[in-house]
């Protein structure tokens, strides 16, 4: 059994998702909502400049394979999405770059391996950015991220997370033979801001400045009054000049640095995950073997309302209106709003 780690990481979330996601033959199921789409697309052309970049360096096509990923978006989501990714990595680059370049070598991005999580299930994995360091040689891990505003839990949620400690570990296995050690693994996340659905912009010092009350100074921050001002048609010189000017990226940049979670830690992830997959492949043989497999699917898989909005409404879960059916879920107990108005049988 092939199972990938983001089908892992949906199981625990709700087993109905990782289901109708990555198994289900497609029966009933409903397309991912355009919002999420666009943010999905985003993170693939980031993740597509920064292979360039790191393979390449800052005078490779980066730009051209950002601009390239989004091409089909619809306007203004293709103009703004495009300066966002292009100008968020061209801050990294000033950033971030110079320092983990003088750290690392790069290895090669987007390494496809298959690892074998236990006898007969297998995880093919792609990392990011493999990177050695100049010094002692060790390999290291690098992953970009980004978000919508600050994380303060950010990084102990990294340390602590499955994607870390099952690559981590994938990393030991498959280099142990060659005699080279693991140093870890490291995130740079950026903040990106958040897209405004009302005024159709996005809220982020990458694209969009505020002109103060009845002044001529344009800043990255809303001061009250504030009028909106379109960044996307300066150019990205421009651009970079005023955002330096006030400091504005000092901030958006936050690295992990290299975590490297404990032996035991990665053992018992990788227990659970066995046990967790083990369990999955059990379920998704009875419902493939059912007479009707959608009846047992909802017998068999577990439905966590709590996970259904986790990233907020435009961002909801693309099985939202068939869990629920139609009907809007309660913002405190997430449970489907009852209709007072329907007719009752006594
Ligand atoms: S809508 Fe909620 S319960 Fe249904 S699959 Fe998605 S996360 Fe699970």
């Amino acid at each position: 059994m092939d199972i990938s780690r983001s089908e892992i990481v949906t199981i625990s979330e709700c087993e109905e998702k990782a289901y109708a996601t990555y198994r289900e033959d497609s029966t009933g199921y409903v397309p991912a909502g355009a919002d999420s789409n666009i943010t999905a697309l985003q993170g693939s052309a980031l993740h597509k400049g920064g292979e360039i970049l790191f393979t390449q360096g800052p005078t490779g096509p980066w730009r051209e394979a950002i601009h390239d990923e989004l091409a089909g978006l619809p306007e203004p989501h293709r103009k703004i999405r495009t300066t966002l990714i292009r100008r968020a990595m061209l801050g990294w680059i000033l950033k971030r770059y110079p320092q983990i370049i003088s750290e690392w070598k790069p290895l090669g991005a987007e390494v496809p391996w298959k690892w074998e999580l236990a006898p007969g299930i297998h995880q093919p994995l792609r990392m990011d950015d493999l990177m050695e360091h100049r010094s002692h040689g060790g390999i290291g891990i690098f992953d970009f991220k980004t978000a919508g505003a600050p994380d303060l839990n950010w990084k102990l949620r990294k340390e602590h997370s499955k994607q870390t400690h099952l690559y981590v570990k994938a990393l030991q296995d498959v280099t142990r033979a060659s005699g080279k050690f693991v140093s870890g693994m490291m995130y740079d996340c950026i903040e990106i801001g958040k897209w405004d659905s009302k005024r159709e912009l996005m809220k982020s010092r990458f694209t969009t400045g505020y002109r103060s009350k009845g002044g001529n100074t344009i800043s990255p921050k809303w001061s009250y009054g504030a009028t909106v001002v379109n960044l996307c048609e300066w150019t990205d010189d421009q651009w970079l000049e005023w955002i330096e000017a006030h400091k504005g990226l000092n901030d958006c940049y936050w690295t992990t640095g290299l975590i490297l979670p404990p032996s035991e830690s990665l053992e018992r992830t990788q227990s659970a995950t066995i046990v967790k997959v083990q369990n999955w492949q059990i379920k998704l043989n009875v419902v493939k073997n059912s007479l009707d497999r959608r009846l047992e699917a909802n017998i068999q898989f577990d439905r966590n309302p709590d996970a259904c909005l986790t990233y907020g409404w435009e961002l909801k879960c693309p099985f939202y209106y068939r869990c629920w059916k139609g009907s809007k879920l309660d913002a405190k107990t997430f449970e489907p709003r009852k209709n007072h108005h329907e007719p009752t049988i006594d």
